[in-house]
């Protein structure tokens, strides 16, 4: 990526679980932390998989991250003097996530925005759609299928096991429930 003088703009990483997505924003922002950035990085609430205060790929890298339960409130922390601004699972933030990225961006901040692209049915997830629509750079990541190999764009929910269906409650007590990553053609979603 060439250098940008004196403008913000939006990068969002997108792609399945297990595509590398928080691998590569926790990257990014260390970095731009060894270029002397200062940066924030911000994920949901909601996402508790390893540890509340940090971002934490599935490759064990982690950085310390403010939880935050509306996009709004990323606004309140970002001060004058930071440099650029990481979200992650932002999949799972409101609407607002697009005026708060835009915002940044048009007040001169680089704005780094990981999510996932497609939920377990393969069908768009939250507003990445739309922030990789305004965005200027977008990395589409992909895993390995674990079924046969090929590269895995798709997340494959499974349910004690079996591919869940398409209406399957999202929330499940007392079942096992666990993601893969899948390529388009092993991807299941049962009627
Ligand atoms: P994401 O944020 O997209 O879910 P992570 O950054 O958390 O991805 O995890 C990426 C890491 O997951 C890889 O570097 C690799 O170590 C591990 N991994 C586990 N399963 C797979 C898979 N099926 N394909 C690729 N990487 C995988
Ligand atoms: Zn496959």
């Amino acid at each position: 990526m060439h250098i940008i003088k004196d403008m913000g703009w939006i990068e969002v990483i997108t792609g399945s679980m297990f595509s590398g997505k928080s691998e590569e924003l926790i990257r990014r922002v260390k970095r731009a932390r060894y270029g002397k950035k200062k940066t924030l990085v911000f994920k949901p609430e909601i996402d508790n998989r390893y540890c509340v205060n940090s971002v934490v790929s599935h490759n064990g890298d982690q950085i310390n991250a403010i939880n935050i339960c509306k996009a709004e409130e990323i606004l309140q922390y970002v001060t004058d003097s930071i440099d650029v601004v990481a979200i992650d699972e932002a999949q799972f933030l409101d609407e607002k996530i697009v005026d708060v990225c835009t915002k940044l961006a048009n007040m001169g901040k680089r704005v780094i925005v990981a999510g996932l692209d497609t939920d377990f049915k393969g069908e768009p997830f939250g507003f990445i759609h739309i922030l990789m629509a305004i965005s200027e750079y977008v990395d589409k990541l992909q895993a390995i299928c674990v079924v046969c190999g090929n590269p895995a764009s798709r997340t494959q929910r499974l349910i004690e096991g079996k591919p869940a269906k398409a209406d399957d409650p999202v929330i499940l007590i007392g079942a096992t429930e666990s993601y893969e990553a899948r390529c388009r053609r092993c991807h299941l979603v049962p009627k």
